[in-house]
C-alpha cells in the first residue's frame, strides 16, 4: 500500500519565518546566509535551492530524508529560536517558499526560497544595529557577520545593513529590528561603518589616507553621538 500526502496547489507560494546567519565571502564582494542546524553547512543566497546535505541524488525534499529548506509558519515560533544562546547573533528571515514543499504542523521543507527581508537585532551591547561586523567564526571562504553599532563595531570588517543588502542582491530588504525607537530608517549609518570593498593595489599613501578618513569619520560620530547624549555619558 502506498500512503500518498494530499497534495496543494496554492494560488500563491506560501511564506514562512527561518533563522540564519548572515555570511559575508571572504572578499566582501557577495553576501548571503548559513543555517543554524547541523545540516546547514553551505551558505545559501536571497534566491536558492536545495540539495541533499547528505549528498544523495535525490531532489530535495525527499520524503525519506531530512534535507531541503526549513521554514516556520508564525514569526514568533522563528524568534522564539532566537532565545538559544547560540542563536543569539542570528536574523531572522522573512522566506516566500518556492517550488515542491512538505507542509508540518509547525512549517515547511521545500526544494527552493526567496529571501525577502532580513531582521537584525541589536548590537550584543543592546543598541541598535546599524552594521553587520565580523562574528569571529565562519565557513570556508565566508566570514559570519552579526549586529554591531557603531559604538562596537570598531575595526572589525564590517557592512552597513544597506550594503550588505546590495551585495546580497535580489531585492533583499535588511532592516534593524529593534534598539532606540526614535532612529528612522532601515540603511544604518554609512559613516560609522567600514566599507571592506577597497579597490585592490593601493600602495601605502593611499592606505594611510584611507585610514585618515576613517579616522574622521569615526571622530565625526562620537562627537555627534556625544552631543545626543549631552555629553554627560562615557564614551
Ligand atoms: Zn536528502
Ligand atoms: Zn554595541
Amino acid at each position: 500500500m502506498r500512503l500518498r500526502l494530499p497534495e496543494e496547489r496554492p494560488t500563491e507560494p506560501p511564506t514562512g519565518f527561518k533563522i540564519a546567519h548572515p555570511v559575508l565571502s571572504q572578499d566582501g564582494t557577495r553576501a548571503g546566509f548559513t543555517g543554524v542546524s547541523l545540516g546547514g553547512a553551505l551558505p545559501y543566497g536571497v534566491v536558492a535551492d536545495a540539495s541533499c546535505v547528505y549528498g544523495r541524488r535525490h531532489r530535495s525534499p525527499a520524503r525519506r530524508c531530512d534535507c531541503g529548506f526549513h521554514c516556520v509558519h508564525e514569526r514568533a515560533t522563528a524568534e522564539a529560536l532566537l532565545c538559544v544562546a547560540e542563536h543569539r547573533a542570528a536574523v531572522l528571515l522573512d522566506i516566500t517558499v518556492l517550488g515542491t514543499y512538505i507542509r508540518f504542523e509547525l512549517g515547511f521543507r521545500y526544494a527552493r526560497q526567496r529571501v525577502r527581508a532580513a531582521t537584525v537585532g541589536p548590537c550584543a551591547c543592546g543598541a541598535r544595529a546599524v552594521a553587520l561586523a565580523d562574528a569571529g567564526w565562519g565557513r570556508p571562504g565566508w566570514r559570519a557577520l552579526a549586529a554591531a553599532c557603531a559604538g562596537c563595531v570598531r575595526g572589525r570588517t564590517s557592512v552597513s545593513l544597506a550594503t550588505f543588502a546590495r551585495l546580497a542582491g535580489d531585492g533583499l530588504r535588511v532592516v534593524a529590528g529593534s534598539g532606540d525607537p526614535g532612529e528612522s530608517g532601515d540603511s544604518g549609518d554609512p559613516a560609522a561603518t567600514v566599507d571592506p570593498g577597497l579597490p585592490e593595489g593601493l600602495g601605502v599613501p593611499e592606505l594611510v589616507a584611507e585610514a585618515a578618513l576613517l579616522q574622521a569619520r569615526l571622530d565625526w560620530f562620537q562627537s555627534r553621538l556625544a552631543r545626543l547624549e549631552g555629553g554627560g555619558a562615557e564614551q
